[in-house]
C-alpha cells in the first residue's frame, strides 16, 4: 500500500536534494532521446475493461469479509483462514491501484485515469472499513495465545511479520473511544502541511527574473535549477530575491510549522511513545540514537568537505565563494546520451553487481517496463512500483539526455530489481519493501557504482573533473547537505514536545545555525548571506515525519555495500543480494545488519566518510593539473 506514498515522496525528494534540477536545454527537448520509450501495462492487465471487470469483482467480494469478524480466536486454522481471504483481496486491490496510478502518472490530465484513481480510493477505504476489525481483535487475543497458534500451525508462519507489527502496538493501543477521538484528529493534524502547501506552491508571490531572455517567477523548480545555471549573477539575484521573498513570511510559517509539531507531539503523548521520533519509528523498531552515531561520522568528514568547496573555490575562479556557487556545475557536461546508450553505461556499471544481476538489469531494460518520453500531464520526478505481486516492476521518469537523468535511471532500476528479487523470494504478505530505513540502499549502490564507473573511464581532464563533481556532488546533496534538515527538523520536534512554543523565530535561529556550520560559513570558507537564514521555508522535510533521517540511513547503507562489492568480495555480494530478497520480512535494523551494515555501529558510516574523502582528493589532485584549461563556469 505505500507505493504511492513513496512515489510521492521520491517526488519532493528528487526535488529537494537529489541532483535532477538542472535545466534542460531547448536541444535536449525538441530531440527526445527518449522518444518511444513508453511501457506495456498489458502484463498488469490486459486492457481498462479487464481492469474494470477486476474492480467490480473485488468491489462485489468485500462483504464477504465482514464475516472474518470474531472468529479469528476460535483455532490456529481460523486465523490462517481469516488472514489468508483478507490477504487475497489485498493483493488484488493492489494490482488495482497500481494500474490506476502508473496510469494517472503519466498523465493526469485525463479524467478516465484520475476517475480510476479515485475508484481504487473508494473500494480502499471500503476494504479499511471492513476490515477494522482485525487490529483490535488480534490485540485481543493477546500475543500468547497468538504465538501459541503460529506454534499449532506451521502454515500462519508468512503472517508472522503482519501480526508481530500489530502487536507490537499493543501499549500504544488506546481504548476503543479514545482510538475513535485521535483518529477523528486525522484530518486536524493534516492541515498544516496542506496550508504550508498552499502557501509554497500556490500563493507565495514569488518574484521573477530573466531567464534565457524570459521573465520567470521564481517557483521552487525554478530556483533550483537557477543554482546550476553557470551565469553567476542569475544565480545570485536567483538566490537572494528568494530567500529575501521567503523571511517575509517567517511568522506565517513560523506558525503553520507549529501547527504540524504540535500535533505530532499530541498523537506521541496520547499513545505513551517518549517523543514524536519515537512514534515516527516505531513499526521500524530501530534502535535508539542510531541517528547520533550517524551524525557524529558525518560531522568527522567536515574537514573534507571544506576541502571541497576550496577546491571548487579555486576551480571556478572565484574571490569569495557563496551558497549560490556550490552546485553549479564544475566542468560543462561532456556528453549528452540516448537512452540506448544510457542504458548500455549502466549495464556496464554494474558490472561489480555480478553477471547476474546485470542480465536481469538487460532483460527489465528490454521489457517495456519504463516510461521515459516526456508528455503532456506526466508527474514530474521518478518513481518505481512493485506492489503488484507476481508482475515486473514498471519504472517512470523523464529522459532529457543528461547525465543527472542516466543516474535516474540507475536508481529507479536499482528498486525494480530489488521489487523483482523480492517478489521471486518472499510471499505476497512481506514482499513489501516499506521501511524508508531500507528502501533507497539498492537505487543509491547502483548510482554510486555509476559514479565509480564514470570516474574511472573518464578519458580527459574535464571528464575527470565532471565525474568527480558529480560523484561528490551526489554525496553532498543526497547524504552530507541533508543532515541540515535532519538536525533541524529533530531539534524542532523536540521543542514542541517538551510543550514549549515554536515560532518562526526560533526556527530560523535553528535554521541558520545548522545551515552555517554545514555550508563552510562558521569555518569562514563561505561567505554568509543573511536572508539564507529563512531557508527553511522551503525545504518540505519538517513535514515528512523523519523521512530524512530514516533515507539517511539507507545511503549510508549504500556507500557500505559498494565497499564490498568493489572489493569483488564474493561473501559481501552474497549478503547484499539476500538483502535484495528480503523485502519486509524483518525489521530493518535486522535486515541491513544482516547484510553487515550495523546502523548502531560508527563503523558502518565510515565508508561514506572515506568515499568522500577518496574523491575530494582525487579532485584536487585533478584540479593542481588543470587550473587555466578547464572553461571557468563563472562569467
Ligand atoms: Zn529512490
Amino acid at each position: 500500500m505505500g507505493l504511492r506514498l513513496r512515489i510521492i515522496a521520491i517526488a519532493v525528494f528528487s526535488i529537494l536534494v537529489a541532483p535532477v534540477a538542472r535545466p534542460i536545454t531547448p536541444a535536449a527537448v525538441i530531440d527526445d532521446p527518449a522518444q518511444g520509450a513508453v511501457w506495456d501495462l498489458s502484463p498488469l492487465f490486459r486492457d481498462t475493461d479487464a481492469w474494470e471487470k477486476e474492480r467490480a469483482a473485488v468491489d462485489a467480494a468485500l462483504p464477504e469479509l465482514s464475516r472474518i469478524n470474531g472468529t479469528l480466536g476460535s483455532s490456529a486454522a481460523a486465523l490462517k483462514a481469516g488472514l489468508r481471504q483478507i490477504s487475497a483481496i489485498r493483493q488484488r486491490l493492489e494490482r488495482l491501484d497500481e494500474y490506476a496510478n502508473l496510469n494517472a502518472a503519466v498523465d493526469a490530465s485525463s479524467d478516465v485515469n484520475q476517475a480510476r484513481v479515485q475508484q481504487v480510493g473508494e473500494i480502499q477505504s471500503r476494504f479499511d472499513g471492513v476490515t477494522a476489525f482485525l487490529k483490535p481483535e488480534i490485540l485481543a487475543l493477546g500475543r500468547e495465545r497468538i504465538e501459541a497458534f503460529e506454534k499449532a500451525d506451521p502454515g500462519l508462519s508468512i503472517y508472522r511479520r503482519l501480526l508481530e507489527l500489530i502487536l507490537r502496538r499493543a501499549a500504544h493501543t488506546l481504548n476503543p473511544e479514545a482510538e475513535a477521538v485521535v483518529t477523528a484528529t486525522g484530518p486536524l493534524r493534516q492541515q498544516p502541511s496542506a496550508i504550508h502547501d498552499v502557501l509554497l506552491y500556490a500563493e507565495m508571490p514569488w518574484p521573477s527574473l530573466k531567464v534565457n531572455g524570459t521573465m520567470t517567477p521564481l517557483s521552487p523548480d525554478v530556483s533550483r535549477a537557477a543554482q546550476f545555471n553557470p551565469d553567476r549573477e542569475l544565480r545570485r539575484q536567483a538566490f537572494e530575491s528568494v530567500t529575501q521573498t521567503l523571511s517575509h513570511f517567517e511568522g506565517t510559517a513560523g506558525a503553520i510549522a507549529a501547527g504540524y509539531l504540535a500535533g505530532t507531539a499530541f498523537e506521541a503523548k496520547v499513545r505513551h511513545y517518549p517523543s514524536s521520533l519515537a512514534l515516527a519509528v516505531a513499526d521500524d523498531a530501530m534502535p535508539e540514537d542510531t541517528f547520533k552515531v550517524m551524525a557524529a561520522e558525518a560531522s568527522g568528514a567536515q574537514p573534507t568537505l571544506l576541502r571541497y568547496l576550496k577546491a571548487r573555490q579555486r576551480l571556478l575562479g572565484l574571490a569569495e565563494i557563496h551558497v549560490y556557487d556550490l552546485r553549479v556545475p564544475l566542468a560543462p557536461p561532456p556528453h549528452r546520451y540516448t537512452l540506448t546508450e544510457a542504458e548500455t553505461l549502466i549495464l556496464n556499471a554494474m558490472a561489480p553487481l555480478g553477471e547476474y544481476y546485470v542480465r536481469m538489469l538487460k532483460m527489465g531494460f528490454d521489457n517495456h517496463a519504463m516510461h521515459a518520453a516526456s508528455q503532456h500531464g506526466k508527474m514530474p520526478g521518478a518513481g518505481t512500483q512493485y506492489e503488484a505481486y507476481g508482475v515486473q516492476p514498471f519504472v517512470i521518469l523523464t529522459f532529457d539526455g543528461s547525465f543527472d537523468s542516466v543516474s535516474t535511471v540507475a536508481h529507479e532500476w536499482g528498486h525494480a530489481i530489488n521489487g523483482q528479487l523480492t517478489q521471486a523470494a518472499q510471499p505476497f504478505e512481506t514482499a513489501d519493501i516499506a521501511s524508508t530505513f531500507v528502501a533507497d540502499a539498492p537505487s543509491l549502490t547502483n548510482e554510486i557504482l555509476l559514479s565509480d564507473y564514470m570516474i574511472a573511464n573518464a578519458k580527459t581532464r574535464q571528464d575527470r573533473i565532471s565525474a568527480l563533481d558529480h560523484a561528490i556532488d551526489l554525496l553532498r546533496y543526497s547524504y552530507f547537505g541533508a543532515f541540515v534538515d535532519v538536525e533541524f527538523e529533530m531539534k524542532a520536534h523536540e521543542i514542541a514536545d517538551r510543550g514549549d512554543a515554536v515560532t518562526g523565530q526560533t526556527l530560523n535561529e535553528i535554521y541558520c545555525g545548522l545551515y552555517k556550520r554545514f555550508n563552510g560559513i562558521d569555518a569562514g570558507v563561505t561567505a554568509f548571506d543573511a536572508s539564507a537564514c529563512a531557508g527553511w521555508i522551503n525545504r518540505p522535510g519538517l513535514y515528512y515525519d523523519f523521512y530524512f533521517y530514516k533515507y539517511l540511513t539507507a545511503v549510508s547503507a549504500a556507500a557500505y555495500f559498494v565497499d564490498g562489492l568493489e572489493k569483488n568480495d564474493a561473501e559481501a555480494r552474497k549478503r547484499y543480494f539476500d538483502l535484495l530478497k528480503a523485502g519486509g520480512s524483518d525489521d530493518p535494523y535486522i535486515l541491513l545488519k544482516r547484510a553487515g551494515f550495523d546502523a548502531a555501529s560508527p563503523i558502518a558510516y565510515q565508508p561514506m566518510a572515506r568515499r568522500l574523502e577518496r574523491l575530494v582528493a582525487q579532485l584536487e589532485v585533478a584540479v593542481a593539473q588543470s587550473i587555466g584549461d578547464v572553461p571557468r563556469a563563472n562569467h
